[in-house]
């Protein structure tokens, strides 16, 4: 049996006919760059995350870039963040002229460890960047509070956690900003790179809007030094369709993560995710840890099913970020880096699929 590790055709094949018919009214109006079908996909998702405010960006690396530089993030700050996550969480932060400064993660909900954030803060933080990792949020309540105590603004990379919650509140809606990637495989995906920054300060809304557009209020008149970070009217108008759906997609991967939890429980060297009592997890990567992943990983594309690791160098040994001389700093990070492994794991799963998956990778274990 063929088990990909996502299927992007699969999901066209269900909403294609809405998805071409919401193309076609963006060529027919020529909104091309910015303009109402961005305008009303920002509306319905600001509606969505409980926020005022919602501001297309063309990705969620923009995303992040643009939340710091609206605040103010520049040269010489720091901003706190997590080494296990995405390059694009740290980038974002360099390309302020800022410095990351990393905090391990805890070990079952792999985001940011709260109990190490406060020795993290110098006078030159600016900002605190926990990254709701795998489709699960990071422990916000200890965050804030910490942030709080130091008047410090706390940013969400909330890329992998649309529709994702934290006692009962949406990622994006905690912190003063959050960041969301519309890449196509993320949970809500483009068709093509787009991004979104939602918020509940209008100010910073304004800021941000004004920022993505050459820092123009109006247009030739530019009040600061900006980007082309502009969403494109085609992705306004596909998000808008797929958003509808979100939410029984995310319902239909937390499905198919309890049926993977049920088949894969109590498999020695194996395990599986938690989801931490605090939140809902929507699951945009369901990952194990297995000690000796790549020979579990071959043997598994050998019985054609394909896996995922998420990420195989963490971000303080990536060659960017070596010269820090971080090795061995956050070894929860590091010991992340070497074992997880992600199983196939979209919407449009088969029951049969996940049996398959599950009784292989068993099967693997057990011979160790
Ligand atoms: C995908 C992702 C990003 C970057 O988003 P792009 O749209 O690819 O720029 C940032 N942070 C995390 C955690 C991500 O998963």
């Amino acid at each position: 049996m063929n088990v990909p590790f996502l299927n992007l055709k699969a999901q066209y094949d269900t909403i294609g006919r809405e998805v071409d018919q919401s193309i076609r009214e963006v060529l027919s109006s020529c909104s091309f760059s910015g303009g109402p079908f961005v305008e009303r996909f920002e509306a319905e998702f600001a509606h969505y995350c409980g926020c005022c405010c919602a501001v297309g960006v063309g990705s969620g690396t923009e995303a992040l870039w643009l939340a710091l530089l609206g605040l103010g993030v520049t040269a010489g700050d720091e901003v706190i963040t997590a080494p296990n996550s995405f390059i694009a969480t740290a980038e974002a932060i360099s390309l302020c002229g800022a410095a990351p400064v990393f905090v391990d993660v805890d070990e079952d909900s792999y985001t940011m460890d709260p109990t190490s954030v406060e020795a993290a803060i110098t006078s030159r933080t600016k900002a605190i960047i926990p990254v709701h990792l795998f489709g699960q949020m990071a422990d916000m309540d200890p965050i804030l509070d910490i942030a709080n105590r130091h008047g410090i603004a706390v940013v969400e990379d909330a890329c992998q956690a649309h529709g994702a919650t934290y006692k009962g509140r949406r990622a994006g809606s905690l912190g003063v900003a959050g960041c969301f990637s519309f890449y196509p495989g993320k949970n809500l995906g483009a068709y093509g790179e787009a991004g979104c920054v939602v918020t509940s300060s209008p100010e910073l809304a304004e800021q941000i809007r004004m920022r993505r557009d050459h820092g123009q209020a109006r247009k030739y008149y530019h009040r600061m030094i900006g980007i082309n970070g502009r969403m494109d009217g085609m992705q306004g108008a596909v998000l808008s369709t797929k958003l509808k759906y979100l939410d029984a997609w995310n319902e239909a991967r937390r499905t198919h993560a309890a049926e993977y939890d049920r088949l894969l429980a109590g498999i020695s060297p194996l395990t599986t995710p938690v989801e931490m009592s605090y939140g809902r997890h929507v699951y945009h990567i369901y990952a194990v840890r297995v000690p000796k992943r790549v020979l579990v990983m071959s043997a598994l594309a050998a019985k054609g099913i394909s896996c995922g690791v998420h990420y195989p160098v963490p971000i303080h040994l990536q060659d960017a970020y070596l010269s820090r001389g971080e090795k061995g700093r956050y070894p929860v990070t590091e010991r992340c880096a070497e074992e997880l492994l992600s199983l196939p794991m979209f919407p449009e799963l088969t029951g049969e699929q996940i049996g398959y998956v599950a009784e292989q990778l068993k099967e693997l274990t057990a011979e160790g």
